[in-house]
């Protein structure tokens, strides 16, 4: 009896390879973004109306660096996050539950940051609605080179931030 395999055998298992490779990786994304949003939490009351933003730093399948929302005027997660990290390797990846701010406001820039630190992969649960980011902190990571996943868990991360987001001063 002839089994599939004996058929386009060696095209099948290297499409069955990749997909079973892509979905550990999706599976790994989620993994960290979740972490991410309960590093988030941690904000919470101290951020004020300023949205609890969590965000995670990994290298090699381990949290090296781990950020939340601070006070207001105080570091946002990506920049409390950064201070952590020892070094950059091309390996680093970032989780952050909302988009990196693209202004300097009562702090710097977290995108500029991120980008001058020389991370060169960024995971983005949402974007931001205030009208000063909405879109221009991916693009500016984007524009820097920076390979930029945005919608990562999305919903649940919505669910946790709407009634932050659009607020603050
Ligand atoms: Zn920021």
């Amino acid at each position: 009896m002839k089994s599939v395999w004996d058929v386009g055998c060696a095209n099948s298992l290297y499409h069955r390879a990749l997909w079973s490779r892509r979905s550990v990786e999706q599976r790994e994304t989620f993994q960290y973004m979740r972490r991410a949003i309960e590093e988030g939490r941690k904000a919470i009351p101290k951020c004020g109306d300023n949205p609890p933003v969590g965000c995670i730093i990994v290298r090699n399948g381990a949290i090296v660096a781990e950020g939340h929302t601070n006070a207001p005027g105080q570091p946002h997660a990506e920049a409390m996050a950064l201070s952590q990290l020892r070094g950059v390797t091309e390996d680093d990846a970032v989780f952050v539950t909302l988009e990196p701010c693209a202004f300097d406001g009562r702090t710097p820039s977290c995108a500029k940051a991120l980008i001058e630190s020389g991370i060169r992969s960024i995971y983005v649960g949402i974007l931001d609605p205030d009208p000063r980011n909405n879109g221009k902190g991916i693009e500016k990571l984007r524009s820097s080179g920076m390979s930029v996943e945005i919608g990562v868990l999305s919903d649940e991360i919505s669910a946790e931030l709407d009634c932050f987001l659009g607020k603050a001063p």
